[in-house]
């Protein structure tokens, strides 16, 4: 999503219907009679490149109909472009809405984009903290959206960890998970409120009319609205808070409880 590129499936089947296309439209003898045989076999009910289509549609996560028997035509084809289109709208966003390590590009950048109402255009594009940042700080902002982090959320998940468990190690307090939302933008430990303060400071520092927008969006959103933002270094700032922020989890381990016991010791909040 992040990057502009098409899963492949749907950009193979793209290619083949803009294939199609140019068959109808073209003059030249040899693929005008070639494609007629192949119509004539599919109709027929032959395993063939027609067919073939037909059952590579239908397999698309949201499956596109495409009616062998029946003779394509320029427009026929055109609508199956936009229902792949579709297809492939709807199948992002079903991964968007269920998976649990998008859960912080959701609350995020997600809303900014145009959220549940969001096109395909919208939601699959080279974003600004692409374009206004280094690589370094690209991957930083990207393994944080995508949860690729050293947060006991992702990491004790391979350790089979049930999520309740996986408590911020600053704070060390039962109710407060340690999730990427939480590590950058609500845990009370001084450690990460002075990583905070010192990136929202530089962020209205630079731009100083953002402190209306930081008052009336949530952290998330307004997280997600500085990734997006083109004035001054938004994202760069935003990369070098998230990379310290990394750091002083290298100062600290990952918390674990050897039983329920040492669990429910801890304050709730
Ligand atoms: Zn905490």
């Amino acid at each position: 999503m992040e990057l502009a590129i098409w899963p492949l499936r749907y950009r193979r089947v793209t290619l083949t219907l803009k294939f199609l296309l140019y068959l109808l439209s073209t003059d030249a003898s040899v693929p005008t009679a070639a494609f007629t045989s192949i119509l004539s076999l599919a109709k027929a009910g032959h395993p063939c490149w027609y067919t073939d289509l037909k059952h590579a549609l239908a397999a698309l996560p949201v499956p596109v109909a495409l009616d062998h028997r029946v003779a394509p035509t320029i427009e026929g084809v055109n609508l199956l472009l936009a229902a792949v289109r579709s297809s492939l709208l709807r199948h992002l966003q079903v991964a968007i809405t269920s998976r649990d390590k998008l859960e912080f590009w959701r609350a995020t950048v997600f809303p900014s984009v145009g959220g549940a109402s969001a096109s395909l255009d919208d939601i699959l594009t080279i974003r600004p903290y692409y374009r206004n940042s280094s690589v370094e700080q690209a991957r930083h902002i990207v393994r944080v959206l995508t949860s690729a982090t050293p947060f006991a959320i992702e990491i004790l998940r391979y350790q089979n960890v049930p999520r309740s468990h996986r408590v911020c190690r600053f704070c060390r307090k039962r109710l407060c998970l340690e999730t990427e939302a939480h590590l950058l933008l609500h845990c009370t430990h001084p450690i990460l409120v002075a990583a905070r303060t010192a990136a929202y400071r530089a962020l209205l520092d630079s731009v100083p009319s953002r402190a209306t927008l930081q008052a009336r969006l949530s952290p998330e959103r307004f997280f997600g609205r500085m990734l997006l933002d083109t004035l001054g270094d938004a994202a760069g700032t935003v990369a070098t808070w998230i990379e310290c922020v990394f750091e002083r989890c290298k100062d600290v381990g990952v918390l674990t409880f050897e039983s329920d016991e040492s669990f429910l010791s801890l304050p709730e909040c």
